[in-house]
């Protein structure tokens, strides 16, 4: 079932995703060769426990999750291309890391990823990260009135396609509400003018998520979280929260 936010929700969706924009700068601002992943973690947390807010990221355990996530932002690098847990791997020089976070302020939640270099940037890594970027705010484009989720996931995976990328399948964007994960799936490809109609007050979360070598295939690694490239290559992955409303789209989580 699709939940429709009132303004008022909306508005009090806007404060959870700004914390959620906040919490992301900082572990971008931490991030740096030599810095550990779990720093990362610690400088978003700050900032989380600093608004009073909670994250939805931490102790989620979704059915096929062995274990409960025990952190609140997913630290992904290189060939990791979601759902990475932060622990004390020191950033090289070169590395893609994708942090995902989450928060939860007066009972709404707010999701946002971003994809970043540290040190010395491959060539190739900036543009998989600006496509990613690109696609996303494609998705967020078509993200208004009139307009189907079909439309949303067309954008997102037209971009990442004529780019030469790969779309993991089955990983998408999703309704954003009291909960992380709701109604309706947002996929990162599909074909226009089919799927849910988009009305005003829906809240989504649109996310591509690219892969360099331009296979969709991945597997999820031992600690049964992380989710890599199959090929080894490196993976870029952004998000917002989007409010679709009379006025167009509205990123939730900007700063
Ligand atoms: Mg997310
Ligand atoms: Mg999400």
């Amino acid at each position: 079932m699709v939940e429709i936010k009132t303004d008022t929700s909306i508005e009090a969706m806007r404060e959870a995703g700004r914390v959620v924009a906040q919490a992301l700068t900082a572990a971008r601002e931490a991030a740096d060769v030599g810095v550990t992943l779990l720093e990362l973690d610690r400088a978003a947390r700050a900032v989380l426990d600093k608004a009073g807010a909670g994250s939805p990221f931490l102790d989620y355990r979704p059915s096929w999750a062995p274990v409960p996530f025990p952190a609140v932002i997913c630290t992904s690098v290189n060939d990791a291309i979601v759902h990475g847990i932060p622990d004390d791997y020191r950033l090289r020089d070169g590395d893609l890391v994708s942090v995902d976070c989450g928060s939860i302020l007066d009972g709404w939640v707010g999701d946002a990823a971003v994809s970043f270099t540290v040190g010395r940037a491959r060539p190739a890594d900036g543009r998989l990260i600006a496509t990613a970027e690109e696609a996303l705010q494609a998705g967020i484009a078509a993200a208004v009135v009139g307009n189907r989720i079909g439309d949303i996931a067309h954008a997102v995976g037209q971009v990442c396609r004529s780019a030469g990328y790969g779309i993991p399948d089955g990983f998408g964007g999703h309704g954003v509400g009291r909960t992380m994960h709701e109604d309706p799936g947002v996929p990162n490809e599909g074909r226009p003018g089919r799927g849910m109609p988009l009305r005003h007050g829906m809240v989504l979360a649109i996310e591509p998520m690219l892969i360099a070598g331009g296979s969709d295939d991945h597997y999820t690694a031992h600690d049964g979280w992380t989710v890599r490239t199959m090929d080894g290559s490196r993976a870029s992955h952004a998000e917002h929260t989007v409010a679709i409303t009379n006025d167009g789209p509205r990123i939730l989580t900007a700063l």
